[in-house]
């Protein structure tokens, strides 16, 4: 049996910002949201939400041996870059790709658990299960999902990746999350494109980083209209966020930044419609997921 200290000096050696237990059971509020959010059609084109959302709601559904979850969080913050030409990019896509950052610390934190009890089952997804893993950070106490639907880290802020380690064995949850937000308005105020229909319901079909990310074919005019030169998701209500300008500091991990200066580089060159120039220059980061194509109708978007 692990002992919720043990499991938190664990957490501290792999050098992650935070991390905590939850139930594997969701609290019914949030299979409401999400049933919520996705009869209203605010998913958009990703069908994938619809068609996991079985597995999303109850993950025993589909991992019946899981009895605890860990929750990671890694602080990734750095200043944005500052184009020339004014075209922005988010700032969780400045270094090499987070996936497998994030995944290499995890591994380490699974592997000091195995070394105290070495019957462990462990299986661990940075942003590839099936999982409502903001729903799971705030049952881990961690923090809380804002008005803004972004999870807030409690004296991290929201600039955090999110982490989940399924794992076989029983650990006490951490607590009760405290919702900090009140009577803040700034991000839903201040969205540039008013996809913030209620305090954490937000509309995909208008929200500029799917629109940027995960939409596909041409924008119409009215998208084009609101992107306000992103090119790569939008940080808008994380930038306007009390919360964040009174916690988030440089990540201390340089790989959640590293590409920086390069990625400026190619984004004030313009559109070089050059393919192995966004192969070189996105080679191993989130970026190159989004593949050339859409990178360049972004790009073309925000240059008009
Ligand atoms: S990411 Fe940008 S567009 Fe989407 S909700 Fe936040 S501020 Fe609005
Ligand atoms: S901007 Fe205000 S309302 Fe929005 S998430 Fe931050 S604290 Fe909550």
């Amino acid at each position: 049996m692990i002992t919720f200290g043990q499991f938190k000096d664990v957490v501290t050696t792999s050098k992650l910002s935070a991390g905590g237990i939850s139930e594997p059971s969701l609290d019914e509020k949030y299979i409401r949201h999400f049933n919520k959010w996705l009869t209203s059609g605010y998913h958009a084109e990703m069908e994938w939400m619809k068609r996991t959302r079985d597995d999303r709601l109850d993950i025993q559904k589909r991992f019946p041996w899981v009895k605890s979850i860990l929750v990671l969080l890694d602080n990734y913050f750095s200043d944005p870059i500052s184009a020339k030409n004014g075209i922005k990019i988010s700032r969780y896509v400045m270094g090499q790709d987070y996936h497998s950052v994030l995944e290499e610390k995890m591994s380490s934190v699974l592997l000091g658990l195995k070394n105290i009890d070495g019957k462990i089952n462990g299986k661990i997804y940075v942003d590839t299960g099936p999982f409502l893993e903001k729903a799971y950070a705030e049952q881990a106490s961690l923090g809380w999902i804002g008005k803004s639907g972004m999870f807030i880290g409690t004296g991290i802020g929201s600039y955090c990746f999110i982490g989940m380690l399924l794992l076989s064995i029983d650990i006490q949850p951490s607590g009760v999350a405290i919702n900090r937000c009140g009577s803040c308005m700034f991000c839903i105020d201040q969205c540039p494109a008013g996809a913030i229909i209620e305090p954490g319901l937000i509309d995909s079909n208008r929200c500029i980083s799917y629109m940027t990310i995960e939409k596909k074919g041409n924008f119409s005019d009215a998208e084009r209209a609101r992107l306000d030169k992103w090119v790569y998701g939008c940080d808008v209500c994380q930038e306007v966020c009390p919360w964040n300008r009174k916690w988030s500091k440089l990540t201390p991990d340089s790989r959640y930044m590293d590409r920086k200066n390069q990625i400026q580089k190619y984004i004030e060159l313009g559109n070089t419609g050059n393919i192995d120039k966004f192969t070189m220059v996105f080679k191993n980061t989130a970026i190159e997921r989004l593949k050339f194509k859409r990178m360049q109708r972004n790009m073309n978007t925000a240059l008009q």
